[in-house]
């Protein structure tokens, strides 16, 4: 069997040099990681989950008319993605106090925001992916200013799409985190949603009761974290229910 090329191993995904030109396959890994790589195990069927909830969301936003990376789901763990240059930011989108904002604001977790607010971190594992402003990806050069009016509107439609879809079946989206990417439609630059969304990337929280659906349940010892990405699938359908308790079962 002919070896394919590994391109980029990161702490959830591994990407290899895809079939045709300007694709990449994106393999989802069982490993999770938290606080800046400090927390780590792995979890069975994670991957396979969340390659199914990004294949989910990625296609609807696609749907809708917000541009993705996402080609189409090749098996299990692997999906196939346009390649792009990655925006050396982490855009993360705010409709409810919590994690770094609740600590750096002293903004009680759970607390509405008086509209969404977006954030941006500088993409750099070595300095904790810090927050910047749009004043530093200027003058760094990160993104240009039209490149930031797009990529506002395209995590503010992101927030509506996602959060519509989870209210629809209980849930509420407390916040996220986007990547961007770069693709050349000939002489011309397009900005398109990359890397995943998926509950590692959001805080998902029961709207009834309040309990933890995301990643947080690993960060902070809540419980079992395929329980929780189980549940969200199991809700939104993306799970065969007879599957629900043995994710790594789907094909
Ligand atoms: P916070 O800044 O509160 O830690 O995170 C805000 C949101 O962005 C949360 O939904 C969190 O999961 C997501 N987020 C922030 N940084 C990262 C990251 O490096 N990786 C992933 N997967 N999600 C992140």
């Amino acid at each position: 069997m002919a070896r394919r090329k590994k391109i980029y191993e990161g702490k959830a995904k591994i990407l290899y040099e895809g079939p045709e030109p300007g694709t990449i396959v994106q393999y989802f890994k069982d490993d999770a990681t938290a606080f800046n790589a400090e927390k780590k195990d792995v979890i069975d069927g994670k991957g396979v989950l969340n390659n199914r909830l990004s294949e989910f969301f990625m296609t609807g936003l696609n749907q809708i008319g917000v541009p993705t990376h996402f080609i189409r789901r090749l098996n299990m763990r692997e999906q196939l993605v346009r390649n792009c240059e990655i925006v050396p930011l982490e855009v993360i989108v705010r409709n409810y106090a919590a994690g770094t904002m609740s600590k750096r604001l002293g903004i009680a977790e759970g607390t509405q925001l008086p509209r969404p607010i977006v954030e941006y971190c500088y993409k750099d594992d070595a300095l904790g992916d810090p927050l910047v402003t749009e004043e530093h990806i200027a003058a760094f050069g990160w993104a240009s200013q039209q490149d930031m009016d797009d990529i506002l509107s395209l995590a503010l439609r992101v927030n509506d799409f996602m959060s519509g879809m989870m209210l629809a079946v209980g849930i509420r989206l407390v916040d996220f985190k986007i990547e961007i990417g770069r693709v050349f439609d000939g002489d011309f630059q397009r900005l398109i949603v990359a890397d995943e969304i998926s509950p590692d990337s959001c805080r998902l929280w029961d709207i009834e009761t309040g309990q933890k659906l995301d990643k947080d349940v690993f960060r902070r010892d809540l419980g079992s974290l395929t329980d929780a990405y189980s549940e969200v699938a199991r809700r939104l359908g993306v799970l065969p229910k007879s599957n629900v308790a043995k994710p790594t079962l789907i094909n």
